[in-house]
């Protein structure tokens, strides 16, 4: 005769799922440098002031899922382990932040809840973790990282449509306690780096570029964002690739160009990287 417990999925699916909560924000940040995530400089203590408004204005997330310019895919992944690896993704920086560690916890069940609910359905991942996109900016917003984090990855077979549908499909987490944070850059051309422009300078194509996408943003037109190749050669130069721009992208698709709308970090890495970051419904 089996001797093996007895199990009360119900039960379990009850605890583990998503309560509904007030609307929460929906949150874009350009990461820029990995050393932002341990310089004292403004864009740190942006994400810091940002995490405790959150705190002041909103109920705890139950969940924070956040995709990063860092994890590419074939098909889309959620990570589901319970205790995500932080990952060092780059080379040639200091010693101190290779220490950095993100002890997030993960959530397993609410993951695979939210695998099943979406179509296609969201594979399973256990072995990657949280990336750079993602630590960087959400250990300076909370500290206390006693909030499960979970990363979706971004299919990058697919095209831009499909990201900012994905971020449609994202919207209906924000009702049930779920803060979903994009992290990449409005432009992102590492090549392009000058070592000598302030952080109030920027390249012609990159300030072109910033614009577009400022404009649109304060328009609410953020389905024009999944246009961007429309700018030709500056669209090119402002995003070689386009794996920092995409988040943008699953951010906008979780917004309404009708709720409010607030950027910050409105500057400059290097004149090719901007900083501009976007809250929506803040
Ligand atoms: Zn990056």
């Amino acid at each position: 005769m089996s001797t093996a417990p007895i199990r009360h999925p119900a039960t379990t699916i009850q605890a583990n799922a998503l309560r509904p909560s007030a609307r929460l924000p929906v949150i874009f940040l350009g990461h820029g440098s990995p050393m932002n995530a341990i310089e004292d400089n403004p864009f740190r203590s942006s994400w810091q002031a940002l995490g405790a408004e959150l705190a002041q204005r909103y109920e705890k997330p139950q969940l924070i899922l956040c995709v990063s310019a860092h994890w590419l895919t074939s098909g889309w992944w959620l990570t589901a382990m319970s205790q995500p690896r932080t990952i060092h993704d780059f080379g040639g920086f200091p010693r101190a932040l290779f220490d950095q560690r993100y002890a997030a916890p993960g959530a397993p069940d609410v993951a695979q809840h939210i695998s099943n609910e979406f179509s296609p359905a969201l594979g399973l991942d256990q072995g990657w973790g949280l990336d750079h996109g993602a630590w960087s900016v959400l250990k300076p917003m909370f500290p206390e990282a006693d909030i499960p984090v979970v990363q979706l990855s971004m299919d990058y077979g697919q095209p831009a449509q499909a990201h900012y549908a994905m971020g449609r499909q994202l919207s209906a987490l924000r009702d049930r306690g779920v803060l979903i944070v994009g992290s990449g850059n409005v432009v992102h051309n590492l090549g392009a780096m000058s070592r000598s422009m302030t952080s109030l300078q920027a390249f012609d194509w990159s300030q072109q570029f910033d614009e577009m996408v400022e404009r649109q943003i304060q328009q609410g037109d953020l389905a024009a964002l999944v246009q961007f190749q429309q700018l030709g050669a500056v669209a090119a130069k402002a995003h070689p690739t386009w794996e920092h721009y995409l988040p943008l992208l699953v951010a906008a698709g979780a917004a309404d160009g009708e709720e409010p709308v607030r950027m910050f970090n409105a500057s400059f890495q290097g004149g090719s990287i901007s900083m501009r970051s976007a809250i929506w419904g803040g």
